[in-house]
């Protein structure tokens, strides 16, 4: 991973920082967001790090997972109208028996069998499909980059009157451990951006035909689930319960309505 992001492409990249006025405002939600990585560049960067997880851990090449995911994948996606700027949709199920599932830049979506086999239904993995597409769809994945970024760059700023060139370039290799440790699954994303994810992702699900109702039952399933013992991997790095179904009730009339217009224009999946 590391010797992918040479320091020297990096270097061109931390420049942007300084030059461009990367503050926009988040148009599905009206939400004020830091983004001035090219998302071109960080579908590179995510498409060689989903490569590497696909070589490091096993995916499964069972159809009753693969062909499921892909065809509620890509009618989500389809539905949705999200772009994965600079990289392609591709759905890959980790044999893996944690409750996750993950999406970065350039629309690579990850989901661990464990997920698949919690799920009683296509409407609740197309719910969890929803929220990842969301998150590629609001381009969360550059915002923690940016966001991260521009803490180092503060730091590195403070360092370079002082040092030597081997250490800015050792600094730079840290930075860029930094960037990929933000774009991987490891570190998860902020609670703001999982709401964002749930409400927005509701909606998806919903365009492409699937009963937005099973976002609630499955994640009720999941927290029970989390009560008998250690808590599922996807429920700790994500909103607390209460919180996450207030998301999903406000929104469902919207994604009920949403869900109705679809199922009448294509027919259920
Ligand atoms: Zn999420």
């Amino acid at each position: 991973m590391l010797q992918q992001i040479v320091p020297l492409r990096l270097c061109a990249l931390l420049a942007l920082v300084a030059v461009m006025q990367g503050c926009i405002t988040v148009p599905e939600t009206g939400r004020r967001a830091l983004r001035f990585m090219p998302e071109q560049q960080l579908a590179e960067i995510a498409s060689s790090q989903f490569s590497e997880m696909k070589r490091e851990m096993p995916v499964s090449s069972d159809p009753a997972y693969t062909e499921r995911l892909n065809r509620i994948g890509e009618r989500v996606a389809r539905a949705s109208g999200v772009d994965p700027v600079g990289g392609a949709w591709e759905f890959v199920v980790f044999e893996d028996e944690a409750v996750n599932a993950f999406a970065m830049p350039g629309g690579k979506v990850g989901f661990y069998t464990g997920l698949m086999d919690l799920a009683e239904s296509d409407d609740e993995i197309a719910a969890v499909m929803g929220h990842e597409i969301a998150h590629v769809g609001l381009r969360h994945g550059n915002e923690r980059v940016s966001q991260a970024m521009a803490a180092q760059v503060a730091t590195m700023g403070a360092h370079y009157a002082t040092r030597d060139m081997e250490d800015q370039t050792q600094t730079a290799v840290m930075v860029a451990v930094g960037l990929g440790a933000q774009l991987g699954v490891l570190l998860p994303y902020s609670r703001l951006h999982e709401s964002e994810a749930d409400r927005i992702g509701l909606l998806y699900s919903a365009r492409a035909g699937y009963d937005p109702r099973a976002a609630v039952t499955f994640w009720e399933r999941m927290e029970s689930q989390a009560e008998g013992g250690a808590p599922p991997e996807f429920l700790s790095t994500h909103p607390s319960h209460g919180r996450r179904i207030a998301d999903l009730h406000e929104m469902m009339p919207e994604a009920i309505a949403e869900y109705e217009q679809a199922v009448e224009k294509l027919g259920r999946p």
